[in-house]
């Protein structure tokens, strides 16, 4: 039997779990040891430790601390290994916990988080997703059900010292670049909120003041939010400390490329993440990586169909951006939802199908001047009606009786 390294208890708080840590640091104890060529299991909490609820009311979304995410189970050190080696990990089976089988997709307030498409939805809303096997489907939602690609949203390595304060640097001076930005424009460190797993006394206080935080991805990996990392997947991560020190978290049933409502997936709210590590020797100069690289899981979802919606680097007032990617992106998302908002759904309601459902975004073309051109692709085959354009034009099937929980004021 395979064995399951770290154990979380989803009625105890993150904080009280000393093989769990929400900033990376390369102090932070190796929460558990493996052999090269070792598979086990670590489970792991939601990302937020239990603070959004399955429930109809977005208000825990509204008031989040979002200094307190993402909890990651780890790190886990691999014998032998060492700074500049390549770490293999082998996601052999991913799952909910058997007590929690269901999951919540969150768009953040303007003014604590935000998201892509934050000036046009500046409210909290939130939309709870229960899972039945391999499938999922929202009382929030009507209308759509997809099957799962559970990928873990965060993992990584642990970085160096000189990586880390690689990275302190140059977010403190893109912060104070512009200061009041609202949402601010990068995630400094916060101790107060720091958890550092088994660190204790004064070096855990001075790492959690210098402990970075977890929201965006890195050269380690970190919050890379690849939907196709999935059961099957094959990830081969740069090593920056001796041991690697691997970390997961942050666990989702589904996401659209792109995460684009921030807490854009389904958020697992405990699961479980089984994997197989090896290293390549001094992989990262042989094969010139400095960045993860990975291999996508031989099964994915079936979908033969999908309405395929474009974007172009024109911004919602009319002006024109220079092959601004995330301008076209954005312009393919809102024109999807308003094309959603046809056949009956709210806004909001689109908004999350985009941020949960297996969509796809692809840049379609980044060189002819002056439009990038985005491209975001809707599976038809989710919906339980027929969402393609006809002569008879669209018909209302969401008749309006169920929203999306909202809070707060715009
Ligand atoms: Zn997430």
């Amino acid at each position: 039997m395979t064995d399951t390294l770290i154990e979380v208890d989803l009625d105890t708080p993150a904080t009280e779990n000393s093989q769990v840590h929400n900033r990376w640091h390369p102090d932070i104890p190796m929460a558990a040891w493996v052999e090269p060529g070792a598979d086990f299991v670590l489970e792991t909490y939601d990302w937020t430790s239990g603070a959004i609820g399955n429930n109809d009311d977005a208000s825990d979304v509204r008031d989040l601390d979002l200094s307190i995410v993402h909890y990651l189970s780890g790190p886990v050190g691999v014998k032998g290994a060492e700074s500049g080696d390549l770490l293999v990990v082998d996601l052999l089976d991913l799952g909910a916990k058997p007590e929690a089988p269901w999951g919540f997709n969150g768009v953040f307030a303007k003014h604590n988080g935000g998201g892509f498409l934050t000036e046009h939805y500046p409210r909290a809303q939130k939309t709870i997703w229960d899972f039945h096997g391999l499938y999922t489907s929202s009382r929030h939602v009507p209308g759509v059900e997809f099957i799962g690609l559970i990928h873990p949203g965060l993992i990584g390595c642990l970085p160096s010292r000189e990586l880390l304060e690689t990275w302190n640097k140059r977010e403190k001076a893109l912060v104070d670049s512009d200061p009041d930005h609202v949402p601010p424009l990068a995630t400094l460190p916060v101790a107060e909120t720091a958890h550092m797993g088994a660190m204790t006394g004064d070096a855990r206080n001075q790492a959690a003041a210098e402990g970075a935080r977890t929201v965006p991805p890195r050269e380690h990996g970190g919050n890379v939010d690849i939907k196709d990392l999935s059961r099957g997947s094959k990830i081969f991560f740069p090593i920056y400390v001796d041991g690697a020190g691997l970390s997961v978290g942050d666990l989702h049933f589904s996401q659209g490329d792109g995460e684009i409502t921030f807490c854009g997936a389904i958020e697992m709210a405990g699961g479980w993440v089984h994997m197989k590590v090896d290293l390549i020797k001094n992989g990262m100069a042989k094969y010139g990586v400095s960045s993860p690289i990975f291999k996508p899981s031989p099964i994915v979802p079936n979908y033969q169909d999908y309405l395929i919606f474009e974007g172009i680097s024109v911004d919602e007032s009319g002006r024109q951006h220079y092959l601004d990617a995330n301008v076209a992106y954005r312009q393919a998302c809102l024109n999807a939802i308003e094309y959603l908002k046809k056949f009956g759904y709210s806004g909001e309601q689109a908004y999350s199908i985009l941020g949960v459902a297996p969509v796809q975004g692809h840049l379609s073309g980044v060189v002819d001047i002056p439009n990038s051109c985005a491209t975001l692709w809707i599976p038809s085959e989710i919906f339980d009606f027929d969402i393609h354009p006809g002569a008879d034009g669209p018909i209302q099937h969401i008749d309006g009786s169920v929203d999306v929980p909202i809070a707060g004021d715009a």
